[in-house]
């Protein structure tokens, strides 16, 4: 999937897993036309929580290494653990390093029966001429003023004013609307990374609800959900990574490899039970607040599952 960054070629991804994973798609006589976005699976996979479904994207380091991509491809061998078909999309696909690309060159030929890979980039001609010609290539073009301005009002509780300064300055990318007021990713892991931090050192509940502050706190109530849902979706990747290290799994498939040191104390106080108890409860969180729950009383609630 080609095209300018932020208009939607990663959302496509996640929108073609949901499909092919759909409980209940909708249907003509003879064909599945689309997700319905409303079963448990389309909603595990837009919350970014379901087992079959990968992303991979740049660590700290801004590149894809080969150790990410020689765990998708191991993990792709598997059936699926309760999809029809498991889906791995590769975010910022350029980044792969050159030993990335060769590594999966043989997958994108044959991939596994049950597994579709996905690539997504805003500069598909970055990629190994190799790679590119396994792969068909989806074009996107960028959006109308008037369609960032919508998605805005539509999906983020903008106000159309609001929404309309902020597509001015897009240049059609939705993405970057979004940029301008985003919490940044880096920021949000840490806010979870201390929060687990805390949840592990002490059950005083005084002292967890200061923390859950962090989580929230900011001004209008649209920013304050979107913050919490990232700081969610960070929190879930440190969870994940903790009962793979609880379980004693490979070191290479952690998400969040380079705070090793701080996962692995982290398993003195989570063990796999823990980390999956809370790992549920973060699922759980995320799905009131696409309900609309206030982010207030979800991440208070939150901080004392944990
Ligand atoms: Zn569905």
């Amino acid at each position: 999937m080609a095209g300018l960054p932020g208009i939607g070629k990663r959302r496509t991804a996640v929108a073609i897993a949901e499909a092919v994973n759909c409980l209940q798609p909708l249907t003509t006589a003879d064909f599945e036309i689309d997700a319905c976005g409303e079963c448990a699976s389309c909603r595990r996979i837009a919350r970014g929580v379901h087992p079959d479904v990968i992303a991979i994207e740049p660590g700290e380091t801004g590149s894809i290494k080969i150790e990410q991509i020689r765990d998708v491809i191991g993990r792709a061998a598997y059936r699926p653990f309760e999809g029809r078909r498991r889906a791995v999309i590769v975010d910022e696909a350029d980044a792969m390093a050159a030993p990335a690309q060769s590594a999966l060159l043989k997958t994108l030929e044959e991939p596994p029966s049950a597994s579709i890979f996905l690539l997504v980039s805003s500069m598909p001609d970055a990629l190994l001429p190799t790679v590119r010609s396994r792969c068909p290539r989806l074009r996107f073009g960028g959006l109308t003023g008037g369609e960032v301005t919508e998605a805005l009002v539509r999906d983020h509780g903008y106000q159309e004013p609001e929404a309309r300064a902020a597509a001015a300055d897009a240049d059609g990318s939705l993405g970057r609307a979004l940029a301008a007021r985003s919490m940044d990713v880096a920021e949000a892991r840490e806010v979870a990374r201390r929060l687990l931090d805390q949840a592990a050192r002490t059950v005083d509940s005084v002292r967890r609800l200061e923390v859950a502050k962090d989580l929230t706190g900011k001004k209008s109530s649209a920013v304050e959900r979107d913050h919490l849902v990232v700081c969610l979706r960070a929190l879930a990747s440190l969870l994940r990574d903790v009962g793979i290290l609880a379980n004693h799994g490979e070191v290479q498939s952690l998400a969040n490899a380079d705070l090793l040191a701080d996962l692995e104390r982290l398993t003195s106080s989570f063990d796999s039970e823990r980390s999956m108890r809370a790992f549920t409860a973060v699922d759980r969180a995320l799905a009131a607040l696409e309900r609309n729950a206030s982010p207030k009383v979800v991440a208070d609630w939150l901080v004392l599952q944990l």
